[in-house]
């Protein structure tokens, strides 16, 4: 009975894309600029693909210079009415996103899938927690404002926030939907207008979350989404004068060089990037849950994940059971087709990608590791597709490329290790600090060793939970800046001081 209810809901799946898919042939993904769907100026196009075939799903607009100020012009146009906007209508306005968005959750996630090669397994899930982020940010709307009140003797001081202005977001191409929410929807909650500047090998989801805004009653020119590629529309849009700051999620190297573009024009960034997060295991620790947890923690989402739990280091006393049984399980996630509910990981975004994750394959080999599963393209029926095995590593030492760099595959590496302090010392010495998951049923150890660990996020006894008004964000080369809750407010709105004088305070005279 399952079986059958199984197969008919692959079934419906793969019928609803094929669907989507012939809509979608032929046509070419505009901008949305001021309100309006628009070509670029120049008329350029580019192809986007299913890493599912790697065929031509449609092309889309390659934005310029030119559509990249046409559209901050459009964000400088709408910013002071949007800005001054009661705080309750621009509240209604982003509820009414997420009423849209929950909507259409079915159509977001085959896209997503179509476009991403994520599976529908995680995707289903992925509307529901964009539509969220609208609704908390919004909900918080009527705060956003709020500061200090600072009395000094003779004055009254007190500190209020307001928008930026117009601002740029660009976003990554592994869970496009989710992360251009989650940048937007506290830019427009603070009162900022926006250009967004989707990936270029996922750009479907972000052109569908636009037009969704303008039904729900953004007024033009508040979102306008610019799609290109990164060099080219992206460079621009760092570049351009009445962009006031950039929130970009992507590399580390990607971070520097917006940095660098940005210089000019004196960007505020806000990065989310890179990441080699670990997991660390001690002896002590529920097993059973840390398997589960470390499996969901690098396998999901492709392992196309910025806070995947790339690096697992286990305590050396329980070292070759964990991995026996971990590689056991890692032998049998199953890749395959994305629109099937029971696949686990689906193919990688692009052919690009999948050549850098195999390389790191031949990396890890050559460094004299073991691969223990995996490290090979699926063949057969999926051969014109990007589908890699679930790959495991083991014996890996703490030097290695493929313990240190980031692969963002579905590609684990183990490193053992004997005590408390090597395994701080490994978790911290990658250039990068974003998340860490702990494991242990020592209390002392677990905050000891959460406090010590150099990342932004630590999960202790627990996968990737998150809850949107704690800070989400990395140290080192994982980040600048926090988003969540209040933190998202603090950087797209800038905090002033207004102090008022009490009474006669003395003021120096000069010139008298
Ligand atoms: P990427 O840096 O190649 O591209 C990200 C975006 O930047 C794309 O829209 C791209 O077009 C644009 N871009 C590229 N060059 C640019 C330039 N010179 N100026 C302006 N924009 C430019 O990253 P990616 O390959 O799309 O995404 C994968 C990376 O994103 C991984 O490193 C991953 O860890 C990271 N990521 C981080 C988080 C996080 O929250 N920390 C979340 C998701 C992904």
């Amino acid at each position: 009975m399952a079986t059958t209810a199984h197969a008919s809901n692959v079934e419906t799946n793969r019928t609803k894309a094929a669907d989507l898919r012939v809509q979608l042939t032929g046509q070419t993904v505009q901008h949305f600029i001021n309100g309006a769907h628009v070509d670029s100026l120049g008329g350029a196009t580019f192809d986007t693909m299913s890493p599912a075939d790697n065929a031509v799903l449609c092309q889309v607009a390659a934005g310029q210079a030119a559509d990249i100020d046409r559209a901050a012009q459009a964000a400088k146009a709408a910013f002071p009415a949007w800005r001054d906007m009661p705080a309750k209508k621009r509240q209604q306005l982003l509820h009414r996103v997420a009423d849209l968005i929950e909507a259409n959750a079915d159509e977001i996630a085959l896209t997503e899938v179509i476009d991403t090669g994520q599976t529908i397994r995680f995707m289903t899930s992925a509307a529901a927690r964009a539509a969220e982020n609208f609704r908390f940010f919004a909900d918080r709307i009527e705060g956003a404002q709020d500061g200090l009140s600072l009395p000094s003797p003779e004055h009254i001081n007190y500190t209020l926030r307001q928008p930026i202005g117009p601002v740029g977001v660009i976003t990554p191409w592994n869970t496009p939907f989710m992360l251009s929410t989650w940048k937007i929807a506290p830019a427009l909650a603070a009162g900022c207008t926006v250009v967004h500047k989707p990936a270029e090998w996922s750009p479907l989801t972000a052109a569908r979350l636009v037009e969704i805004m303008h039904e729900a009653g953004i007024p033009a020119g508040v979102v306008n989404t610019v799609h290109g590629i990164g060099e080219v529309a992206g460079k621009a849009l760092t570049e351009h004068p009445d962009i006031k700051a950039i929130a970009f999620v992507g590399e580390s190297a990607t971070g520097s060089a917006i940095m660098q573009q940005g210089a000019a024009t004196l960007k505020r960034v806000h990065f989310e990037l890179g990441g080699k997060n670990p997991t660390v295991v001690f002896a002590d620790a529920d097993l059973e849950r840390a398997l589960d947890a470390t499996i969901f923690m690098i396998y999901s989402l492709n392992g196309e994940r910025c806070t995947s739990g790339s690096r697992l280091l286990v305590e050396r006393s329980i070292h070759d059971e964990f991995v026996e049984k971990l590689a056991a399980r890692v032998a049998k996630i199953k890749v395959g087709d994305p629109l099937d509910p029971a696949t686990d990981i689906g193919p990688l975004i692009h052919p690009r990608h999948i050549e850098k994750v195999m390389r790191y394959v031949q990396v890890g080999q050559d460094e004299g590791a073991t691969l223990a599963t995996g490290g090979r393209r699926l063949n057969g029926d999926l051969a014109n597709g990007n589908y890699f095995a679930a790959t495991l590593f083991t014996n890996a030492s703490r030097h290695m490329r493929i313990a240190c760099e980031e692969v963002f595959g579905p590609f684990l590496t183990v490193i053992p290790f004997d005590s408390e302090a090597e395994a701080l010392e490994i978790a911290n010495e990658v250039r990068y600090g974003l998340a860490g998951y702990l494991w242990t049923n020592n209390v002392a150890r677990a905050h000891r060793f959460a406090q010590a660990l150099d990342v932004g996020m630590v999960w202790v006894n627990s996968q990737n939970v998150r809850h949107l008004p704690t800070p989400f964000g990395g140290m080192k080369a994982s980040g600048i800046g926090r988003d969540g809750g209040d933190y998202s407010f603090d950087f797209y709105m800038e905090t002033k001081n207004i102090a008022v004088a009490l009474g006669d305070h003395r003021i120096p005279r000069m010139g008298v």
